[in-house]
C-alpha cells in the first residue's frame, strides 16, 4: 500500500508542478507581454520626443533665419532683398546704408533705421 500512496503523492506533486508551470506561463504572458509592450511604447515615446526636440530645434533655426530676412528690407525700386553697404565717397563716407542686391542694375537705397 505504501508504494501506491507514494505513487499518488508523486502524481499530486507532478500535478502541482504542472499547475505551477501553467500558472508561471500565464503570469509570464500576463505580466511579460504588457511589460514588453510598455517597454516598446516607452522606447517609441523616447524616439518621438528626441525627434520632436530635433525638429523643434530646426524650427527655431528656421524662425531665426526668417527673423533675419524680416529685418532685411526690400528694395523700394525692384523689391529684391537689400544688403548692407558702406558709403565710400562723399560727406557721409564710412556710414552704412541698405543697397539693392541688384546693384549696379538697380540703384535703390534705404537708410538703416537706428534700432540697434
Ligand atoms: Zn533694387
Amino acid at each position: 500500500m505504501a508504494t501506491v500512496q507514494l505513487a499518488e503523492l508523486a502524481k499530486i506533486l507532478m500535478g502541482k508542478l504542472v499547475l505551477v508551470l501553467v500558472v508561471g506561463a500565464i503570469l509570464v504572458v500576463l505580466v511579460g507581454l504588457p511589460l514588453s509592450w510598455l517597454r516598446l511604447k516607452l522606447e517609441r515615446g523616447l524616439i518621438r520626443a528626441l525627434r520632436s526636440a530635433r525638429s523643434k530645434r530646426q524650427k527655431g533655426e528656421s524662425t531665426a533665419s526668417a527673423n533675419e530676412s524680416a529685418t532685411t528690407p526690400h528694395c523700394p525700386v525692384c523689391n529684391s532683398l537689400m544688403v548692407k553697404r558702406v558709403t565710400r565717397r562723399g560727406s557721409g563716407a564710412g556710414s552704412t546704408f541698405w543697397g539693392c542686391s541688384n546693384y549696379p542694375r538697380c540703384r535703390g537705397t534705404r537708410a538703416i533705421l537706428a534700432i540697434n
